[in-house]
């Protein structure tokens, strides 16, 4: 019987099990157990690299974005662009700042931001920030986004939270914009035994704002010179991030090999399959597209696989947002993706034969659903 999961974050720590399993022990008998040398240490070894000059850690991927933002002085009153097709993350980060979201659509070849629609909306809006999504580890058009922001005055902030990595022009997503936000859910490239987030920024300014503002605003111990938060990555996760950063150009490498052989095997299966990327394309996940989806994944679970779609309701259609969130125009194609793409199993575990029982099922499947 076949029992494929879609993600297996369980097997990385096994994986790593020896060195994870040290770091853990090192932290706990050292006795410090939040904001520390650890945290302090990953900080620097993710920030070389990302190529940034500073990286801050914080409790999630979310206030990684939103406290990102709020240091670049995004608030109350003010426009962040960004895409629907996201984690609805994305769109609260924005809201938690204070900030306004605007919702654009997708380029469907590539799920990521269309930059003819980021045009029109930088010309019809005065928009403060522009948050483009490296979504499923793919750079989102950032040559275009990069001089659109530019022209228009308007800071870049990317969520790299599927894209530990990736790079684009031999330059790692994460350096393009102003500050980038990280998340460390276990699931993602890089992922802790638990949550936690990464502000990357080169502007020092930045970077000690969102020192402060992670914990209750400090600006020395006890003096609140902002109203701060609390969301500080803690010793533990940032020991087992330590651990993880020195596997993950190795993981990423396997995660290519595993879409490429996905990618041979659907060749002519009918399926949208991703297409070539521009830039280092990480594949966070592997989805494929297809009319038949609910269908498919019926069957592959049937047969022991599971697949997952990320993310089958539009933020802008999600019961909390739906008629209030501000939307250029419509978004014709982040609501057909929704409808029709599914994330195959993807992780660096995943063996060539699963890749091949996955393929054969989905292949006997589409003629079955032609
Ligand atoms: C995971 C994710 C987030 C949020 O990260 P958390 O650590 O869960 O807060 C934000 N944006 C995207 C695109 C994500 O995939």
């Amino acid at each position: 019987m076949i029992n494929i999961p879609q993600s297996n974050p369980g097997a990385n720590y096994f994986a790593h099990q020896t060195e994870i399993d040290a770091a853990v022990q090192r932290v706990l008998h050292g006795g410090w157990y939040i904001l520390g040398a650890e945290t302090a240490a990953f900080e620097q070894e993710f920030a070389a690299y990302i190529g940034a000059a500073h990286a801050v850690g914080v409790g999630s991927g979310t206030d990684a974005l939103c406290l990102a933002l709020r240091a670049a002085g995004v608030g109350s009153g003010q426009l962040v662009a960004t895409v629907s097709h996201t984690a609805v993350a994305t769109v609260a980060a924005i809201e938690m700042c204070g900030a306004t979201p605007l919702l654009i659509d997708i380029d469907p070849a590539t799920y990521t931001m269309d930059a003819g629609q980021l045009q029109e909306c930088l010309q019809q809006n005065s928009v403060r920030a522009v948050v483009p999504v490296h979504l499923y580890g793919r750079p989102a058009d950032l040559g275009a986004i990069a001089a659109l922001t530019a022209q228009h005055g308007a800071l870049l902030v990317e969520d790299c939270s599927q894209a530990h990595g990736a790079a684009l022009d031999g330059r790692k997503l994460g350096s393009w914009g102003h500050a980038a936000a990280f998340s460390f859910y276990p699931t993602k490239n890089l992922g802790a035994m638990g949550d936690g987030g990464m502000v990357a920024t080169s502007d020092a300014g930045l970077a000690e704002r969102v020192r402060s503002l992670r914990e209750y605003g400090w600006r020395e111990r006890y003096v609140s010179e902002t109203a701060g938060v609390n969301s500080r990555l803690d010793e533990l996760q940032a020991a087992v991030l330590r651990v993880k950063l020195r596997h993950l150009d190795v993981e990423n490498d396997c995660r290519r090999a595993l879409a490429c052989h996905y990618q041979g095997l659907l060749a002519n299966s009918g399926f949208g399959l991703p297409p070539s990327s521009a830039g280092w394309h990480v594949y966070h996940q592997y989805v494929v597209r297809s009319k038949q989806r609910d269908a498919l994944r019926a069957g592959l679970a049937t047969a022991g696989i599971k697949t997952l779609v990320h993310y089958p309701v539009p933020v802008h259609l999600q019961p909390a947002y739906a008629g209030r969130v501000r939307v250029q125009r419509t978004l014709p194609h982040t609501e057909a993706a929704a409808r029709e793409i599914m994330s195959l199993p993807m992780f660096p575990e995943l063996t060539f034969a699963d890749v091949e029982s996955v393929a054969a099922q989905l292949v006997a499947l589409g003629q079955a659903y032609p």
